[in-house]
């Protein structure tokens, strides 16, 4: 045998003892020896309900993204099952079902329940507020995280961004709103601080999830509706429901989606699953990002050449909008200790933020400030 070979020899017996002693400890879950390696990857299986509808690639992808991360991740070991709205709970009820632990986890938006806490508004997107690189700032080097983790303490929540839609559009319209009056007495779905915006400037608010809108607007129960951006907006048949498509979506300048955990729950897993979850969660973020953003551009062109007519909102209408945003954010932090501190905490980040020229360079869908 040469010396090659000798060492080929030593290292292929090392790396048969190394497998021996990994198929002993899986063996062996009960044994007490510190050598061997007992529970520390355990089989868990949860569910993670959503506000999605499984058509919608993009944010749907999102939560799948997070399962099938953590499942590779873990060789198989943490198997999580993502649900669409309704399947378990309805698509705006997924905060309650994670809360009361009829699912481990969810994938949701938190401005679905501004009616629980208002300040939870922040975690997705208001009003004028943060594009969604800014918003990824926010959370992970301007103390949003922290934020909304001391938030979703009052659900038993620990939650982490998982989904981001960019700058969404503006909506569509059964009709022409041409200044701020045509607002008046129209029924939109519209959800978060923008719809408490568009309601102050006399619009008739519904919230729905996203897998109802279209019935609701072809049907004529409501006047106007919006959900992201073109891709998503022509997968859910909006454009056949109404013809006039506004820009931007001042209410939604970046908007985050997020994963929601039962803080009981998300304890019991081992410090390696968790890890391995908030690093799925963050690869979920960035390419629902990027998804977006390389499918919307070729949508608008096809909902373009299709008949839809694309309207910039008037400049009336954006000024009452801007105005009305904040006036609501400091009635809502004069009313209510937690909304004032988060808002405080928000808006001088976004101050900070907002001075850096290098946002504005390909920002033509945002208003600017
Ligand atoms: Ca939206």
């Amino acid at each position: 045998m040469t010396t090659t070979m000798k060492r080929r020899q030593i290292v292929k017996n090392i790396a048969l003892g190394a497998g021996t002693t990994t198929v002993l400890a899986a063996c062996d879950r009960t044994s007490n020896s510190p050598s061997v390696q007992t529970n520390q990857s355990p089989n868990v299986r949860w569910r993670m309900v959503t506000s999605w509808p499984k058509s919608l690639d993009t944010i749907f992808g999102g939560a799948q993204t997070v399962c099938d991360r953590v499942k590779e991740m873990t060789g198989g070991r943490f198997n999580i099952e993502p649900y669409a709205a309704g399947e378990i709970v309805p698509g705006l009820e997924v905060l309650d079902a994670v809360q009361n632990g009829t699912v481990q986890c969810g994938h949701t938006a938190s401005y679905y329940y501004v009616g629980k806490n208002p300040a939870l508004a922040f975690g997705t997107s208001v009003p004028f507020g943060l594009t969604a690189q800014q918003q990824n700032a926010w959370y992970y080097h301007g103390g949003g995280l922290e934020t909304m983790h001391e938030l979703y303490a009052d659900f038993n929540i620990i939650s982490f961004p998982a989904g981001n839609s960019g700058a969404q559009m503006g909506g569509w319209f059964k009709r022409e709103v041409k200044s701020k009056s045509d607002l008046n007495g129209l029924k939109m779905r519209i959800p978060g601080l923008g719809g408490k915006v568009m309601a102050s400037l006399g619009v008739n608010v519904q919230v729905l999830p996203g897998g109802e809108i279209f019935l609701a607007l072809d049907r004529g129960a409501i006047d106007a509706a919006e959900w992201v951006g073109p891709y998503d907006d022509k997968k859910l048949g909006l454009n056949k429901a109404a013809s006039f498509y506004y820009y931007p979506g001042w209410w939604e300048p970046g908007s985050s989606f997020e994963i929601q955990i039962n803080k009981s729950e998300w304890e019991k897993l081992p410090k390696e699953y968790q890890e391995i979850f908030k690093t799925a969660a963050m690869e979920a973020n960035l390419n629902m990002l990027s998804k977006y953003d390389a499918l919307n551009g070729k949508s608008l062109q096809e909902l373009i050449a299709g008949g839809t007519k694309l309207i910039p909102y008037s400049p009336d209408i954006l000024q009452a909008a801007q105005q009305a945003a904040f006036a609501n954010y400091e009635e809502n932090a004069s009313k209510d200790a937690t909304f004032k501190e988060v808002y405080e905490q928000w808006n001088k980040f976004r101050q900070k933020v907002s001075q850096l020229p290098l946002y504005y360079i390909s920002s033509d869908l945002l208003v600017s400030r």
